[in-house]
């Protein structure tokens, strides 16, 4: 069995899930950071990239692929932004 391929929300690259960042979704409610891609719900993928993050806001990536009923809360972008200064030393490779 091979690992399902997954689309980043961003930018639209193809990889398996361990090189994004997964977000889930129940019922269109506010996305959670999942990690682990271990919450039921719908899911949306994310290049660990600064620019991946910024496309994703600004494009409201999120509010699609999740179905989002609200858009994202300034305390969500927040913590993708987070993600972003804590992953920083590959986003200029
Ligand atoms: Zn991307």
């Amino acid at each position: 069995m091979s690992a399902p391929l997954r689309t980043c929300i961003g930018c639209g690259h193809k990889a398996p899930r361990d090189e994004f960042w997964r977000f889930k979704s129940k019922s269109g409610a506010a996305p959670v950071f999942d990690p682990g891609d271990r919450e039921t719900g719908r899911g949306a993928s994310l290049c660990k990239r600064p620019l991946c993050v910024e496309k994703a806001i600004t494009r409201r990536a999120f509010e699609r692929a999740l179905k989002l009923k609200q858009p994202l809360s300034s305390g969500f972008k927040d913590q993708l932004r987070q993600l972003n200064a804590e992953s920083g030393l590959k986003a200029n490779s």
